[in-house]
């Protein structure tokens, strides 16, 4: 981070008072954490969900060489740092900032929304705008309401590309950050139920992932999947979009087949994607569409994707022996497994399926788990190994609808070794999914390649 800022505009923007410094002091840089912070530097109090930094702000005050805090909290401090401004609320003061910033870089400057596939397509779309010039992301999963004006602030004139992920749970959290981003692309991947246990209903996952229309920059563009059966209902509307899909109907084609062809405006275009899985030719299409609406070409889209290198325990691909492991451990929700799932149907046979609890489903847990059972019985599965107590569901749908081969436990240590000794006979492809906080990456740690 380097603001290249003064005190007073800080005050300004923030809506906040200089309470100690000369405004025309430079302002740079700040540290949210006190842990972190060095003698000299910058201290800007946050108030998150478990801790409250304006705790630390006598202990962090002798050593700042300046704070932003709540006015009232910096009036009961003894002796303030040489630079002391007071705001109201330090979240929304961050916010104006990072707004601020933002606006100084005319830039293409995509944000992307959606209940899967954020990161892969944020990751496609950096690679293809890096090929071409200097591009700022999110920092690691910074996509929230702090992360998401922290990644914004990292904006330098180095860049000529920005690309960054908005996360959600709940209602108004895709507005709030989406107006820090006026993002000059909006993207919109699925809507799917992910995180149901904040927003209640699809409904509202539709409502607040399509705030991002309304947080565009002027003459911005809209990207949405033309498939989804929520984002359809924007098909008829009249506003600057490029849609993909599978459908015909999509402005950029996804044509069938296990090899990435796009078709836009006539041009079919063939790309070498490094990844496995159906649902990475959405996000690859999702991600191309926002790089041409950015005035960047078809032949820098393949480029960019053929360069692409997936993130871990996305749709992984593992070979292990004649065995073939999608190490999709990341992370699980009934539209990400109904997608895995279907990825399986392109694979050789004999297919295994090592699943587990799709965990922050709430009071819809019990039915996503049941209807994955039942889909399941008709995959042609070999065996299936399920594991968690939210899969219990999914072992009797799977069983009422007729599936054979099963193995359950609560947790993936009940089957680990079998599961492994079976990868070690090297056939087949195995299909290994799960919630993050089940660990199933266990399954193939210490196996040999
Ligand atoms: P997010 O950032 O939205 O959580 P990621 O890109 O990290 O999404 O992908 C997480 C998991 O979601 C992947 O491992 C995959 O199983 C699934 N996934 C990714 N893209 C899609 C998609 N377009 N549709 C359905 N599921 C997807």
């Amino acid at each position: 981070m380097l603001l290249k800022t003064d005190l007073g505009t800080l005050a300004r923007v923030t809506g906040g008072r200089l309470l100690k410094g000369r405004p025309e002091a430079p302002f740079d840089a700040f540290v949210t954490d006190t842990r972190r912070l060095k003698p000299g530097e910058f201290f800007w109090a946050l108030k998150g969900a478990a801790y409250d930094a304006h705790d630390f702000l006598a202990q962090a005050a002798p050593c700042a060489g300046g704070i932003l805090a709540r006015e009232k909290e910096l009036a009961g401090l003894g002796a303030l740092p040489p630079a002391a401004v007071g705001v109201p609320d330090t979240l929304k003061a961050l916010q104006a900032l990072a707004a601020w910033h933002r606006g100084r870089w005319r830039i293409p400057l995509v944000a992307i929304t959606g209940s899967n596939g954020k990161s892969t397509t944020k990751e496609m779309l950096r690679s293809i705008f890096a090929a071409e010039g200097a591009t700022c992301s999110n920092a690691g999963n910074l996509n929230n309401q702090f992360g998401l004006p922290l990644s914004l602030l990292e904006l330098g004139p180095e860049h000529r590309f920005g690309v960054f992920e908005l996360g959600a749970s709940r209602r108004g959290d895709i507005k709030e950050i989406g107006e820090v981003a006026r993002p000059t692309c909006g993207i919109i991947t699925n809507v799917g139920p992910s995180h149901l246990e904040f927003f209640g209903d699809l409904e509202t996952v539709y409502e607040t992932k399509t705030e991002l229309a309304g947080c565009l920059a002027e003459g911005g563009t809209l990207v949405y999947n033309y498939d989804d059966e929520y984002l359809s209902r924007l098909n008829g509307r009249e506003f600057r979009k490029i849609t993909f899909g599978r459908d015909p109907g999509a402005d950029l084609r996804v044509l069938e087949g296990p090899k990435l062809r796009l078709e836009y405006d006539g041009t079919l275009l063939e790309v070498d994607l490094p990844y496995a899985g159906g649902h990475n030719h959405l996000n690859a299409a999702a991600a191309a569409a926002a790089a041409l609406a950015s005035g960047l070409g078809l032949a820098a889209v393949k480029k960019g994707l053929e360069r692409y290198t997936p993130p871990p325990m996305r749709l992984e691909e593992l070979k292990f022996g004649g065995a073939t492991v999608i190490l999709d451990a990341y992370n699980a929700n009934p539209q990400s497994m109904a997608s895995a799932l279907k990825a399986m149907y392109e694979r050789p046979k004999p297919r295994y399926f090592m699943l587990g609890d799709m965990k922050e489903l709430g009071r819809h847990s019990e039915r996503y788990h049941r209807d994955l059972g039942a889909a399941l019985a008709h995959t042609g599965a070999e065996r299936v190994f399920l594991a968690g107590p939210e899969m219990k569901p999914a072992v009797e749908a799977y069983l009422m609808a007729g599936g054979k081969v099963l193995v359950y436990g609560d947790t993936v240590d009940s089957w680990l070794e079998e599961a492994r000794a079976l990868i070690r006979k090297g056939e087949g492809t195995f299909l290994i999914k799960a919630s993050r906080s089940m660990k199933f990456e266990r399954i193939v740690d210490g196996l040999e390649k």
